[in-house]
């Protein structure tokens, strides 16, 4: 996950700033004064028109179109595509930066199926249309007085979006987003909508709580919020000798904990917080310093930008870390989670069992030692509690995330290949929406329950409607998979 940059402007919107359909420029307010490039709501478009992701690394040419505004339309869309024999894909906000999007078939933008439908203030149930994004969802919950229990590092994504490539956040105490779905109405292969909950269709729905996309379209997820809360948080440089002599005590004794390390440097910026009843107290202007001015964007982007041309620098923006102090401030949850991101880089990330960390981050840091070009973006890790769901990321473990960075641009290969490498002696498992070099035949021995994950796909969508060449590569064909 970290940071974007946005040319034009210094500060981030919701999600579909990030769109970035070739050479279109809209927003949802203003849908058809954009041209020609996306059709009206509720219509297609056939047109050799490109879409690219918010990474701007992928980007494919989808034969038609679409932009559903019901849940008939959606239906409506993928029976006419299993006439035609074309492939079917849903975008979210375009936050991934693997090709687990792209697709040459139908392209789905749900930026007008993107509801609240119901919430439920007592049981903290709410159900929303797939292609809302997640900081409206949050909007939305709070003034109900609900919350969602842990977000990312951004809010932009799509809930559908979110929940298929295993979203999560920080905490060793709380699971992934999809942990938190209780119900979803999904679109199979040949059009049939299934109602799964952990009472129907049990085996449909704990895998398609991460589904890649691959098992059928989202139409609705109902997810469990939590009642509004307070995080009390604090971000301090911390020497990474004491953050790993402190590690267990860091990660347990905080509800949330991570840290940026810059490689080569023996420091890292650590955010953790903690929930609290305490009323709110932002954070003060001069004490933005963290995001805002080292990690996000304006200096430090700035700086990098320079340093990809003048290593040195990166080590000015070490020590101008170095001499910051700690700082602590009370917000509402989700703009203590996600804050925005203004540097683009391109990001892998994996998750490895929580006991592997200190070994495996120390052969981290020689392989970056090792490497001639210095890596000048942060090293972001965080801890996640561990789930049943076949095809998470945190599938029976509690899990360290590992995330690697390069800017846009720089050659990415040799660094992200070494830390693969790395990541696969401890089975890691890469994170589906960023980038890696896996296939089905070196993921299948790392999930349990991969093949229970294919006989749902076998049975969802054996024509593989909803595959693509990702979910060729990472999954295999539909018809290899178990019956
Ligand atoms: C700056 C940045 C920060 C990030 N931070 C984090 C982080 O903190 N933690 C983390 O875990 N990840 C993080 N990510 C990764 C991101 O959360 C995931 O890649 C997520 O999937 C993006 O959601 P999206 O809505 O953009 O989905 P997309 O990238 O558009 O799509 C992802 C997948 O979901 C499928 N999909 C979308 N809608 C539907 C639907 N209705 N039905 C079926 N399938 C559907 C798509 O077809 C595709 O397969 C970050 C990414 C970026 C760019």
């Amino acid at each position: 996950m970290l940071m974007y940059y946005r040319e034009d402007r210094p500060c981030c919107g919701p999600y579909w700033e990030s769109l970035s359909y070739d050479d279109l420029s809209m927003t949802p307010q203003q849908p058809s004064s954009a041209g020609p490039a996306l059709p009206t709501p509720g219509t297609s478009l056939r047109s050799g028109k490109v879409w690219r992701n918010f990474g701007r690394n992928q980007s494919c040419v989808p034969a038609v179109w679409e932009r559903p505004t019901t849940e008939e339309e959606l239906v409506a869309i993928i029976r006419r595509a299993a006439v035609t024999g074309r492939t079917v894909k849903a975008v979210g906000s375009g936050h991934s930066y693997s090709a687990i999007a792209c697709t040459d078939g139908h392209l789905l933008d749900l930026s007008d199926y993107s509801r609240v439908l119901h919430v439920d203030r007592s049981t903290g149930l709410v159900t929303a249309q797939a292609g809302i994004p997640l900081w409206r969802l949050s909007e939305e919950l709070a003034a109900h007085g609900l919350a969602l229990e842990v977000l990312g590092d951004i809010n932009y994504q799509s809930i559908a979006g979110a929940i298929s490539t295993g979203t999560h956040g920080p905490g060793i105490k709380f699971s992934n987003l999809s942990s938190s779905v209780r119900a979803m109405r999904l679109i199979a292969g040949d059009g049939t909508v299934l109602e799964c909950s952990a009472e129907l269709h049990p085996e449909v729905f704990s895998a398609a709580r991460v589904g890649l996309g691959a098992l059928g379209m989202l139409s609705t997820v109902t997810i469990q919020a939590v009642p509004a809360f307070n995080l009390h948080a604090v971000e301090e440089p911390l020497a990474m000798d004491r953050i790993l002599s402190d590690l267990d005590d860091l990660i347990d004794n905080n509800d949330h904990f991570g840290f940026f390390w810059f490689p080569g440097s023996k420091l890292a910026l650590t955010k953790r917080s903690r929930r609290t009843q305490e009323p709110i107290r932002p954070r003060t202007k001069s004490a933005k310093w963290f995001e805002e001015v080292l990690v996000d964007n304006y200096i430090y982007g700035a700086a990098c930008k320079v340093a990809r041309r003048f290593p040195p620098a990166a080590k000015t923006i070490v020590s101008i870390a170095s001499q910051k102090s700690a700082h602590d401030w009370i917000d509402r949850s989700d703009r203590v989670f996600a804050t925005p991101r203004l540097v683009r880089v391109i990001e892998m990330e994996y998750s490895i069992p929580r006991e592997a960390f200190p070994e495996a981050f120390t052969r981290l840091g020689r392989l970056i030692d090792s490497i001639g070009t210095p890596i000048t973006v942060p090293v972001e890790i965080r801890w996640s509690a561990g789930d049943n769901i076949p095809l998470s990321h945190a599938s029976g473990r509690d899990s360290a995330y590992i995330a690697a960075h390069m800017f846009r641009g720089e050659p990415y290969d040799q660094y992200f290949q070494g830390v693969e490498k790395i990541m696969s002696d401890y089975q890691g498992r890469p994170h589906w929406g960023k980038l890696h070099f896996q296939n089905a035949e070196t993921l299948a021995p790392r999930y349990p329950q991969w093949d229970e994950f294919q006989a749902i796909r076998k049975r969802m969508d054996p024509d593989g409607r909803f595959r693509n060449p990702y979910t060729d590569r990472v999954l295999g064909l539909v018809d290899q998979g178990p019956s």
